[in-house]
């Protein structure tokens, strides 16, 4: 019986919330807090059986953010508002001595980079203060790295080759739309690419390296060479990796809307000046994007997201590859989610209830490899997010 605060209530924080409220012998009470509270009254109306309270808060502001957790008390954060957050987030949990979680790594407003290094710096300090931080616990990074745990833990003495392989084979019906916040994501893919290869990082020009990977049912789809943020902490936490690259589909005709858009400037993070106001390009960009959770209605296709590991086991080469696929209609219907912001929200429910009972224990700052894989792993299936796994087969990515 556990107390939760969600802040965030876009198309993630509504998936934690309906997912939150369907395990109330954990989730005894939640609150979700967002800057718009009209978001969270929505969400919290769609879930029904007063199950969610709700607030405002602006959680830049650290003390407001201190003031909701002195009121609300609860037992865990669960920051699923922008990576911006993380640390106004972490510094009120810190001053209350509150678990807290998210599901993707801080980064600078004004500069497109992101890294542990800024999160991983609170580690003595949430030791000091006897709480834990669990960061990246969506699904990728979070399930990626559970993967890649589970395969260390049972079929492999040592990795050597990690491919994170994440297709969306879906179709929207808009003309352009991203799956998860527009800002966020196009500040992801326009930056340079860069994989681990040797002992060091490779960086490469954006969307430079490209192959057609097949995908389980959905087929060969042109896969794009991106920086992921988990390939920082997974090559840290498995120092045997060779290599680590991460790959993502884009079709064609989102690449050629995205080249026009940065061409003509619309994706910088530069602010200009616009009849007397300074705005930045990017933000008034994604001012006029449908909103990912306004993307669920008449979704059809499916996602698919797995790791191909290549190591040794026994003195032999093995291979292995895990993944999950996850259909936008059937989750539409589910609870009104479209399938991206369902696979980050299911593995943070489920990331919550390993902290909250237990099962995932220990006080500092902790990336979701470092905890036992086996009792998530035993559960993701029965909260909407079945695995399936290939041992010995081609992997797909060395095609
Ligand atoms: P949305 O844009 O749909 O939602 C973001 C929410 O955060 C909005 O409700 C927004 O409020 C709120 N918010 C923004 N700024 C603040 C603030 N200062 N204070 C309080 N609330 C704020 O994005 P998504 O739901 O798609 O993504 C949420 C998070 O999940 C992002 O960090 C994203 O990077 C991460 N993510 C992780 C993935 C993974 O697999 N690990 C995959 C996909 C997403 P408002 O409505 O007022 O704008």
């Amino acid at each position: 019986m556990a107390k939760v605060l969600i802040i965030g209530a876009g198309g993630v924080g509504a998936v934690v919330a309906h997912k939150c409220a369907s395990v109330p012998e954990v989730f005894s009470e939640i609150m979700l807090a967002s800057r718009t509270k009209s978001k969270c009254d929505k969400i919290a109306a769609a879930v029904g059986g007063n199950r969610i309270q709700t607030a405002q808060v602006d959680a830049d502001n650290v003390q407001e953010t201190i003031q909701l957790i002195q009121q609300y008390k609860p037992d865990l954060v669960i920051n699923v508002a922008l990576p911006y957050q993380d640390l106004p987030i972490m510094d009120a949990c810190l001053a209350t001595k509150t678990n807290y979680m998210d599901t993707a790594n801080y980064e600078p407003k004004d500069e497109a980079k992101f890294e542990y290094k800024w999160q991983w710096a609170y580690q003595d300090k949430f030791k000091e203060a006897g709480i834990m931080a669990l960061l990246g616990c969506g699904f990728d990074p979070g399930v990626t790295s559970i993967y890649t745990a589970y395969a260390a833990k049972h079929h492999f003495d040592e990795i050597h080759y990690l491919d994170i392989v994440d297709c969306n084979a879906g179709d929207h019906g808009k003309a352009f739309a991203t799956n998860f916040n527009p800002e966020i994501n196009i500040r992801e893919i326009t930056q340079k690419g860069k994989y681990w290869e040797n002992g060091q990082w490779i960086e490469i020009e954006p969307m430079s390296i490209h192959k057609p990977i097949h995908y389980p049912n959905v087929g060969e789809k042109e896969s794009y060479l991106l920086y992921h943020e988990e390939l920082e902490s997974l090559t840290k936490n498995y120092p045997t990796l060779k290599r680590a690259r991460f790959w993502m589909t884009f079709g064609p005709k989102y690449i050629n809307v995205l080249n026009v858009l940065q061409e003509v400037g619309l994706t910088s993070i530069k602010p200009i000046n616009f009849e007397g106001k300074e705005i930045v390009p990017l933000q008034f960009l994604k001012a006029v994007l449908p909103e990912p959770a306004s993307l669920a209605e008449g979704y059809t296709g499916q996602t698919s997201i797995g790791c191909q590991i290549k190591g040794i086991k026994d003195g032999q080469e093995k291979t292995y590859f895990v993944w999950n696929n996850c259909d936008h209609a059937e989750v539409n219907r589910e609870i009104g989610a479209q399938a991206v912001s369902y696979t980050t929200g299911v593995p943070a429910m489920l990331g919550a209830k390993m902290i909250l009972t237990g099962k995932w224990k220990g006080t500092g700052v902790f990336n979701v490899e470092e905890f036992d894989p086996d009792p998530f792993m035993a559960e993701i299936g029965k909260y909407g997010l079945p695995w399936n796994e290939e041992i010995n087969q081609p992997l797909s990515v060395e095609k």
